[in-house]
């Protein structure tokens, strides 16, 4: 998509630092990284959700994505990584074409994710997963 900042770097308009490519994905450096080695990994063709990403390259995205944290992890200047995704605007999307985060972590990082736990009232883990089966089936 020609307005896609993703797509540009893709097509080598607008520079990154590539940390992987081929056939189908490309990873590069994050330009506001969480931590220092920071990549993201997208899929070479524009669809903004990852549900809509064939799924050759929905596993190819996953596979490079955890042999990047590995190597990472494997310089001995990390003990582990996350792999995040947001996948829409309300879940914290701004970049409209899929991508997978890698962040490579180390304890003294100082980052910490803003979780939650709540509690399912009664009948709701029911009635929710009553709802979904009937989606998830049909999908
Ligand atoms: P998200 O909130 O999941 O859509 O994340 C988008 C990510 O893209 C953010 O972490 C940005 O720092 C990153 N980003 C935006 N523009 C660029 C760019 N030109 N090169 C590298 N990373 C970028
Ligand atoms: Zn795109």
């Amino acid at each position: 998509m020609s307005d896609c900042i993703f797509c540009k770097i893709i097509a080598g308009d607008i520079p990154a630092h590539k940390v992987y490519e081929d056939d189908l994905v490309l990873a590069f450096l994050d330009i506001a990284p969480i931590t220092k080695g920071h990549t993201l990994v997208i899929p070479k063709i524009h669809q903004e959700s990852i549900s809509a990403v064939p799924s050759e390259y929905q596993h190819r995205i996953l596979e490079i994505s955890s042999k990047i944290g590995k190597a990472f992890v494997r310089t001995q200047e990390y003990d582990g990584f996350n792999l995040h995704l947001n996948n829409g605007q309300c879940a914290g999307q701004v970049v409209p074409h899929a991508h997978m985060h890698v962040v490579p972590r180390i304890g003294t990082d100082g980052f910490h994710w803003n979780w939650r736990n709540l509690e399912y009232k009664e009948n709701e883990i029911e009635e929710l997963l009553s709802k979904f089966n009937e989606k998830f089936s049909a999908s």
